[in-house]
């Protein structure tokens, strides 16, 4: 099949149509037609050699994935060909340890995060996926959209349910509110019923961020301190709980904003960039610093049943061929991307 390999880290040049052997199931694999892949910042830090943590090269990228299903396991149960599926971000868990036994399989110390370990990735026509990490795509929802769901609609269901309790009534601040993360962000806080600011350094992308539901969009330059407008808008307080999708370039403009009590959900790290704090600033306002990564199945379930009813809807900005992957990755590495892109493999 035709494959994007990236075999060493390096710049968007590193990614290289290869053809590899045809993925074939393992007992609880199911082998999937891969309809739309969407392209993640992480796809960039693992492409660039940022992240090394759980990465083993050279790697198939791609873990946001749709498509139909192909072939499946001897072991597997409640999927068979023909099927419409999506995945969550890896493709293997142990199924048997403290984590995956008790609902954070994000944790299991075994995971295979697809696109990071190995030719197992979705920007390639076929992916094998463990059934453990595969859900149903519920009729009405669109593949290229379902490709997305599990990442950028679910990642912040488990920051927002599982870790931040965020409760109607609340304040919500979203940084990085044009990506692809917090364009979902804001449509998920909007709809846990919270007062909802978003941050964001694209006044292009303003009118349609307050579209998806922001209360306040508060647009700066990029390394301005924000936080005098985030009091503002919560009447001097600062916010109840901060949903950071960009990481240490805000971690100060986001500490002066967190309210007496607020819960600081970190989710997202865009730079190898460290930031020094002093802990007493947190804790003498009660402070909470939480963080949440990646989605279990029962959240991309979750998540498709929401996008099904029509109470959120997954921002595709554009589809682009495999063969596209560089300039897709160039296009969200410079912040251009208004929501998530998503390669179409088999076209
Ligand atoms: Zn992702
Ligand atoms: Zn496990």
């Amino acid at each position: 099949m035709k494959a994007m390999v990236v075999r060493a880290p390096g710049g968007t040049d590193v990614l290289k149509i290869e053809q590899v052997p045809d993925p074939t199931p393992g007992p609880k694999d199911v082998v999937i037609k891969v309809d739309a892949c969407g392209v993640c910042f992480h796809d960039i830090v693992t492409r660039n050699g940022t992240l090394k943590y759980g990465v083993q090269m050279p790697v198939i990228l791609g873990h946001e994935i749709s498509g139909t299903v192909v072939a499946v396991g001897r072991d597997v149960r409640g999927f068979k060909q023909d099927d419409r599926v999506a995945t969550v971000q890896r493709y293997h868990i142990c199924g048997a340890c403290r984590y995956c036994r008790s609902g954070h399989e994000p944790l299991c110390p075994d995971r295979k995060f697809t696109g990071d370990w190995g030719l197992v990735g979705g920007y390639a026509e076929y992916v094998a996926i463990e059934d453990d990490n595969v859900a149903l795509v519920p009729d009405g929802v669109d593949l290229q959209d379902a490709s997305i769901v599990a990442c950028a609609i679910g990642t912040i269901l488990n920051a927002i349910r599982e870790v931040g309790r965020l409760s109607p009534g609340e304040s919500a601040l979203v940084t990085g509110a044009g990506g692809g993360l917090g364009m979902h962000a804001v449509q998920l806080a909007r709809l846990a019923g919270a007062y909802v600011i978003a941050q964001t350094t694209s006044p292009a992308k303003a009118a349609q961020i307050r579209a998806l539901g922001a209360h306040e969009v508060i647009v700066h330059e990029r390394g301005a301190d924000f936080s005098a407008a985030v009091k503002k808008a919560t009447g001097g307080n600062g916010v109840d709980v901060a949903i950071d999708n960009v990481g240490s370039q805000l971690f100060e403009p986001i500490r002066r904003s967190m309210g007496i009590g607020g819960r600081w959900i970190m989710i997202g790290q865009l730079t190898g960039q460290f930031v020094p704090f002093n802990p007493a600033q947190l804790f003498l306002k009660n402070v909470s610093m939480l963080s949440a990564t990646s989605t279990t199945r029962r959240q991309l379930e979750d998540c498709l049943a929401i996008v099904a009813r029509g109470a959120i809807k997954p921002i595709v900005e554009r589809a682009l061929p495999l063969e596209r992957a560089a300039e897709a990755h160039a296009l969200i590495e410079a912040g251009k991307a208004a929501g998530r892109i998503v390669l179409r493999p088999n076209g």
